[in-house]
């Protein structure tokens, strides 16, 4: 993945592959219902139901500036291109080849864009989403109907809800005062640095940084104070890790890793935590660890154990490093590819926290 990004003969980069395999006849219309790429840079689609997306991004070579591109099934009616505004150059609806769409969007040349932190997101079987730009930068709306009209009926969709938030139910988090605590959260690797590299291609950096990004919101909305080493994809030493935190006068430091067995053995999986000094450290890797186990059902309980990790061993706050499964093991990667099984994850190191917090007062 490194070298990925030096290589200058990269081509394309298949932001990701989707899903069921419904093949539509070659005449038939475009699988595109309606887009919209908001001002915070998300670009929201409507297809229709369970379509075969394909993205891509290019760097800019010197006929065109970085593009990002979708690829859907059936044929597009009326190519068009729509100029843009802010980063974005224009937006192209057109057919690459016979029975198909695409739509591209064209960045301006100085944009700075983050390629490899994108995430196309089914959100139900016809909707999707894909954040490519931050707030930085100034855009008006663009779109063309409406992404919100949805297939499912309501009443459907609320009873889907329902049921998706009793999943978490028995996780509910503990209250603590608010505004008392601040905690650092350090999600693991970053940047040129990948971390472990799992079944599939599964990343370290990619799974650490959304979980960690969830504790936060959690732990936000408890009315603690969260401060993230890195919040994208950059190079992060330990020292400025370990740096931050103590300068901050953090109560606590939560690093966030996952795991690779040597030999990336398939039949390894399992859950750890580990601390490096004194009883208060000890505590908040074992409220963590058995928040993990909870949501991972089958996955081993390797224990919350003593580790000379430089990130734990250097901080002044207790401070613990918790290894949220192996990438290269069949039962976990299989679920760290999965946004809902991360939601869990963050829940879980969340409620450790907060259970800790409580206890210490
Ligand atoms: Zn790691």
């Amino acid at each position: 993945m490194i070298k990925f990004l030096d290589n200058k003969l990269f081509r394309c980069l298949s932001v990701f592959l989707f899903l069921n395999s419904s093949t539509l006849p070659v005449k038939s219309a475009s699988a595109l219902a309606a887009w919209e790429l908001n001002a915070n840079g998300v670009l929201e689609l409507r297809t229709k139901s369970n379509t075969n997306l394909k993205a891509y991004f290019q760097k800019a070579n010197q006929i065109s500036g970085d593009r990002f591109w979708i690829d859907f099934p059936g044929e597009l009616k009326n190519p068009r291109i729509i100029k843009g505004n802010g980063p974005v150059k224009e937006i192209r609806l057109g057919k690459p080849n016979k029975g198909k769409t695409r739509l591209v969007i064209e960045f301006k040349e100085d944009t700075y864009l983050q390629p490899f932190s994108w995430r196309l997101v089914g959100l139900d079987q016809n909707r999707w989403r894909i954040k490519l730009f931050n707030r930085k930068y100034t855009f008006k709306k663009i779109s063309e109907g409406i992404v919100g009209k949805r297939l499912v009926n309501i009443k459907e969709n609320q009873k889907f809800l329902h049921k998706k938030k009793n999943d978490f139910h028995y996780l509910k988090l503990p209250d603590v005062k608010r505004n008392k605590f601040l905690v650092v959260i350090d999600p693991g690797h970053g940047g040129p640095d990948p971390g472990a590299i799992g079944i599939g291609g599964i990343r370290e950096t990619d799974v650490v940084l959304e979980v960690s990004k969830m504790v936060k919101n959690l732990l936000s909305e408890k009315g603690v104070k969260v401060k993230l080493t890195r919040k994208n994809e950059v190079d992060l030493d330990l020292p400025p890790r370990v740096s931050f935190a103590n300068n901050t006068d953090a109560d606590i430091f939560v690093s966030i890793h996952a795991n690779a067995s040597r030999g990336k053995r398939r039949d390894i999986n399992g859950l750890e935590t580990f601390y490096y000094r004194g009883w208060r450290g000890r505590l908040l890797a074992k409220k963590i660890q058995k928040q993990i186990l909870r949501v991972s059902p089958g996955s081993p309980d390797r224990g919350v154990k003593q580790g000379r990790f430089y990130v734990v061993k250097n901080t002044r706050m207790p401070a613990v490093l918790v290894e949220v499964g192996f990438l290269t093991g069949r039962l976990d990667a299989r679920r760290l590819e999965k946004t809902t099984h991360r939601k869990r994850l963050a829940y879980a190191i969340a409620k450790g926290i907060l259970e800790y917090l409580y206890k210490i007062g």
